[in-house]
């Protein structure tokens, strides 16, 4: 069977993922595509392809099985809305939503279905190496964790970003991998900012040191920097009782010369988690043509965007933040979203 997917927002992420779908991916089509910007949906859409007007017509089509949401975050929640409504599968790239009364309607919409349709673009959940160490963590050949390292470094952003999308863009992936490394709640936030870097432009908090609380005192630290300048490079480390796992380099190959050895560092996240978001969509694919779903769901996409909130509230006050989230509905309970194993 191949299953018919309708892909809303036709920007960077969005012809990225309609290329895998499309060239990389089996058992799937990209049915049809939907943008704003209509030309540019016209532009991506190869012979086939349909090209609705809205995000609804596009959730309405019945050649449509499954939809793909990758416009502007503020646009998420009215088109999961829409395919709960339709009784369609819907994979949401992240944020689900940009607030947190947003992800309750959601929550609220999916819980009233009684059945999982949502799934979040939470990919580093299914990196070889993220997983790896979790299999490290969870096995408990080192002990108890008690610390993670980790730092989310780009090395340029566009003129248009602020310090607060360092918390909501880039570390809400660090965000949702403390959640998935441990398997618990993040229960309180703490932003510090250090020296400004000379790269930043005026008013522009970077770098930024997350300091994250677990609900067992686990503490995860985050440095996120987004004009490092050399690299995207993303690390990892967890310190546990007996020893300590951490995320290999990238590079495929160690190259050795006279006085050095070193490999390629990735030029941005799609090279970096490349070969993640293939195995997360093929997964996703999988277990919708199944008759189901699969990856990070609602409840997951809910707690990064508090924890994000909370993340903007202490970096504004400077003071430690409490994390409150809601009541965790029976829909969700088993463990925190999908590990893509
Ligand atoms: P982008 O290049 O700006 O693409 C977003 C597209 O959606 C643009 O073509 C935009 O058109 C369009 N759009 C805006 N409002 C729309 C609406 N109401 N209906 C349909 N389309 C609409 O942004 P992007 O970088 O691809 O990011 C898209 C989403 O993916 C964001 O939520 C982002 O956080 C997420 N993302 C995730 C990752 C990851 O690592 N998982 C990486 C990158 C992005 P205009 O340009 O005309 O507004």
């Amino acid at each position: 069977m191949t299953l018919n997917v309708g892909v809303i927002g036709t920007g960077m992420i969005g012809q990225d993922h309609i290329r895998r779908l499309t060239h990389v991916l089996s058992g799937v089509r990209v049915a049809a595509v939907t943008d704003v910007d209509l030309d540019r949906a016209r532009s991506v859409a190869d012979d086939g392809v349909t090209v609705h007007e809205t995000g609804q017509a596009l959730i309405e089509d019945p050649g449509v099985d499954a939809v793909v949401v990758t416009s502007w975050g503020p646009t998420h929640e009215e088109y999961v809305l829409a395919c709960l409504a339709a009784g369609k599968q819907v994979f949401c790239e992240k944020p689900l939503a940009t607030t947190r009364e947003a992800c309750d309607r959601i929550i609220d919409a999916e819980v009233a279905l009684g059945r999982r349709l949502v799934s979040v673009g939470f990919m580093r959940r299914y990196d070889a190496q993220y997983q790896a160490m979790k299999a490290v963590v969870t096995g408990g050949e080192i002990g108890a964790p008690l610390m993670m390292h980790a730092a989310h470094r780009n090395p340029s952003v566009p003129d248009h970003f602020t310090s607060d999308m360092i918390i909501v863009d880039s570390t809400v992936h660090d965000i949702d991998v403390a959640r998935f490394m441990f398997d618990e709640e993040v229960s309180a936030v703490t932003v510090l900012k250090p020296r400004r870097s000379s790269k930043a432009r005026e008013g522009f908090n970077d770098p930024l040191f997350v300091l994250l609380e677990m609900e067992s005192g686990v503490l995860v630290d985050v440095e996120a920097s987004v004009n490092a300048g050399f690299a995207y490079d993303i690390r990892g480390e967890v310190v546990c009782e007996d020893g300590t796992v951490e995320l290999s380099e990238s590079a495929g190959a160690v190259v050795k010369r006279a006085g050095a050895y070193g490999g390629r560092v990735p030029e941005d996240w799609r090279e970096r988690f490349v070969r993640a978001f293939d195995t997360e969509f093929q997964a996703w694919i999988d277990a919708v043509a199944a008759g189901g779903t699969t990856g990070p769901s609602a409840w997951d996409g809910y707690a990064a965007t508090v924890v994000c909130d909370t993340g903007l509230a202490a970096l504004h006050s400077g003071a430690r933040e409490p994390v409150s989230l809601r009541e965790k509905p029976d829909l969700y309970k088993g463990g925190i979203g999908g590990s893509g194993r």
